[in-house]
C-alpha cells in the first residue's frame, strides 16, 4: 500500500471526523444560560426586597384603617349616649360634645394620613409586581433555553451515534496502522481533527496558516507523510 493510498484513506476518515467534531462543537457551544442565571441572581432578591417593603406598607395601611374604624366606633358610641336621653346634666352633655369634636379632629388627621399610606402601599405594590414579573420572565426564558438545548443536544448526540460506526470500515481501509495511530494520537491530543487538508493556495484548513514550500512538496509528492509545521496535524492533499 502506497503512502498515497494511506492519504486517501485518511482523507475519507477525516471527512467523517470533521462531521462528528462539528456536532461535538455545536454541543459545546450551546448556551448554558449563564447570562439568564446571573440576571436571576440579581433580580430575585431585588423582587423579594420590594415585596417585603410592599407588605410592610400594606400592614401600615391596614393599621391606619383599623385605628380609623376605632375612632368611628367611639364617635358612634358618644353620639348614641348624647342622644339617648339618659344623660341630662348640662355639664356632662357639654363634655360629651367636646369629646365628639375632639374625635372628629383626630379622625380628619388620620384620614389624611391614611391617604398617604394608601398611596405609598399602592406604589410599592406596583414596583414589587413589576419586579416579580421580570423574575417570572427570566425563569421562563431559562426553562425554554434549557428545554431547547436538551432537545438539540439529544439530536446532535443521536447524529454522532449514527456516524461513529461509519468510522470502522474507513479505519479498516487504512492498512498503514502507524499512520492511523499517529492520526488518532493527534486527534486525542488536539481534541479534534488529527489531520488537515491543504488547500490549493497552500493553507492548512485546520489552523488556517500558510504551509512552507518543503512541506507543500511533501504533501503533493506523497513520498513522506507531511505534517503542518504550525498545528502538527497530518497534511493531506485537498
Ligand atoms: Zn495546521
Amino acid at each position: 500500500m502506497s503512502l498515497r493510498d494511506a492519504q486517501r484513506g485518511l482523507g475519507a476518515l477525516l471527512e467523517l471526523d470533521i462531521q462528528i467534531d462539528r456536532r461535538r462543537q455545536q454541543i459545546a457551544a450551546l448556551d448554558p444560560g449563564t447570562t439568564l442565571a446571573a440576571r436571576y441572581k440579581v433580580s430575585k432578591p431585588q423582587a423579594d426586597t420590594l415585596r417585603a417593603e410592599a407588605n410592610t406598607l400594606a400592614a401600615v395601611q391596614k393599621d391606619a384603617e383599623l385605628t380609623l374604624a376605632g375612632i368611628d366606633a367611639k364617635v358612634k358610641a358618644a353620639n348614641d349616649k348624647l342622644y339617648s336621653g339618659k344623660v341630662t346634666s348640662p355639664r356632662e352633655l357639654e363634655d360629651l360634645q367636646a369629646g365628639i369634636d375632639a374625635l372628629g379632629r383626630q379622625k380628619a388627621t388620620l384620614e389624611d394620613e391614611l391617604l398617604v399610606h394608601m398611596e405609598a402601599a399602592a406604589t410599592a405594590d406596583t414596583a414589587a409586581k413589576a419586579a416579580e414579573l421580570d423574575v417570572a420572565k427570566i425563569t421562563r426564558a431559562y426553562r425554554t433555553l434549557k428545554d431547547t438545548n436538551t432537545k438539540r443536544e439529544a439530536e446532535l448526540l443521536a447524529e454522532i451515534k449514527s456516524m461513529e460506526p461509519m468510522r470502522k470500515p474507513l479505519v479498516a481501509m487504512i492498512t498503514d496502522k502507524a499512520i492511523l495511530k499517529q492520526y488518532e494520537l493527534i486527534r486525542e491530543r488536539k481534541g479534534g481533527a488529527g489531520a488537515s487538508f491543504m488547500t490549493w493556495d497552500r493553507t492548512c484548513t485546520a489552523c488556517g496558516m500558510m504551509v512552507n514550500g518543503t512541506t507543500v512538496n511533501a504533501v503533493t509528492d506523497g513520498l513522506v507523510l507531511a505534517t503542518c509545521e504550525h498545528c502538527s496535524r497530518i497534511l493531506l492533499p485537498g
